[in-house]
């Protein structure tokens, strides 16, 4: 992290103190009220639950600082993509997105959009980058893609797709708004799934879109309104408590996957290991040039789906879980939901055990199951 980074993570910490009258509590408190004093309508902070409350002003300052954008809160990931792409899109319009990212955009895209005549064209990450943009109103990426870990240069796809006329939305989940910053180098949109790390206790669903066109926000603003797609305020002040120590975590987990992968590197017994920390993996130049740090979701293959399931159920410090960003280490076989990815692909959420102890379960799993680890 840059010394701007961090000044923006302390501004986060102390983002209410302004705020604050004498004697007025220090954490924001939750506000279940769905209707505000209104004698008359003039100069109202709070109108209706649905508009806007308390709770959720909090979390989008917190964000919209780490983002320098405005931001708008929504009740999951999807429901932040949801708002993200039917804003930007319409009837016949042409939207791209990843074939290997998120499975449930692209069901949104199949399932949702492509009836109400918009269409979707599925491209691998890789290829985006040398992918023709005529003609699409939306280019939509996801870097590094989930669970394959491809990345594309965010700047120059943007600066490609600006010429081509085409918005682009960035979901940011895998790296969080401390460590990429889609929006800038050239994004027009981000959306995330704070479900993940921001929350990072895996017990609040929650998610965002960000920008800094302010009449596109106030669209995604129109959206959440109308469609009611709207964050309850307890899970807004989970999420508002879990970025208070997103970037103590962060550090933590990048810094054990680092050392996590850097191991399973030496086990021949493992193919296909993608970690963007790792200089020779096709993802580290991109990632180093434009992330402050490298991450910290680790895939890697074992020689069987029945071998990956028995690593999987022997590790103790592995929760046999889908999601990723907690603070508990989590895996999964990919392939399980359907992942163009190998049987015994699995993908590893490293969470904020001891590194040392983390790796002695690992590694005794692997033994345990027949991955060789060399001495
Ligand atoms: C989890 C995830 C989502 C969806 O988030 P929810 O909060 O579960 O709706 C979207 N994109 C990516 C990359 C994710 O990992």
């Amino acid at each position: 992290m840059d010394d701007l980074a961090r000044a923006r993570v302390a501004r986060m910490l102390h983002h209410r103190k302004a705020g604050l009258g004498v004697g007025e509590p220090i954490v924001p408190s939750i506000s279940l009220s769905t209707s505000f004093h209104l004698p008359q309508t003039q100069g109202a902070t709070h109108i209706y639950g649905r508009n806007g409350q308390p709770m959720w002003d909090a979390v989008e300052a917190q964000l919209g600082i780490l983002e320098d954008a405005e931001v708008v809160a929504f009740p999951s990931g999807m429901a932040a993509i949801s708002a993200a792409l039917f804003v930007s899109l319409k009837a016949g319009a042409r939207v791209m997105i990843p074939s290997d990212g998120y499975y449930v955009t692209r069901l949104l895209g199949r399932d949702m959009l492509a009836p109400y005549g918009v269409e979707v064209t599925e491209v691998p990450t890789l290829e985006m980058p040398t992918a023709d943009f005529t003609g699409f109103s939306v280019v939509y990426i996801e870097t590094p893609s989930n669970p394959g870990l491809d990345v594309v240069d965010i700047a120059a796809l943007s600066a490609r797709a600006r010429v081509a006329g085409a918005r682009v939305i960035a979901d940011n989940t895998t790296m969080t708004g401390l460590l990429q910053r889609p929006l800038d180098l050239g994004a027009d949109l981000v959306v995330a799934a704070d479900t993940k790390a921001p929350a990072g206790h895996s017990d609040a669903l929650f998610g965002h879109v960000s920008g800094r066109d302010p009449v596109l926000m106030g669209r995604i603003r129109e959206w959440r309104r109308q469609t009611g797609a709207v964050p309850g305020p307890f899970e807004a002040f989970l999420v508002h408590r879990g970025l208070e120590t997103l970037e103590l975590r962060l550090e933590r987990m990048c810094a054990s996957a680092q050392i996590i992968a850097e191991r399973l590197a030496a086990v021949p017994g493992i193919r296909g290991l993608r970690y963007p920390g790792l200089p020779g993996d096709p993802a580290h130049a991109i990632t180093r040039r434009q992330a402050s740090g490298f991450g910290f979701l680790i895939g890697f293959e074992l020689a069987s789906e029945a071998q990956a399931e028995a690593f999987l159920a022997a590790c103790p410090f592995i929760v046999q879980a889908t999601s990723f960003g907690g603070t508990h280490t989590a895996g999964e076989r990919r392939a399980r939901w359907g992942d163009n990815v190998a049987p015994g692909y699995i993908r590893l959420s490293v969470g904020i055990e001891p590194a040392e102890a983390l790796w002695d379960a690992v590694s005794a799993a692997l033994t345990e199951v027949g991955a060789q680890i060399r001495a």
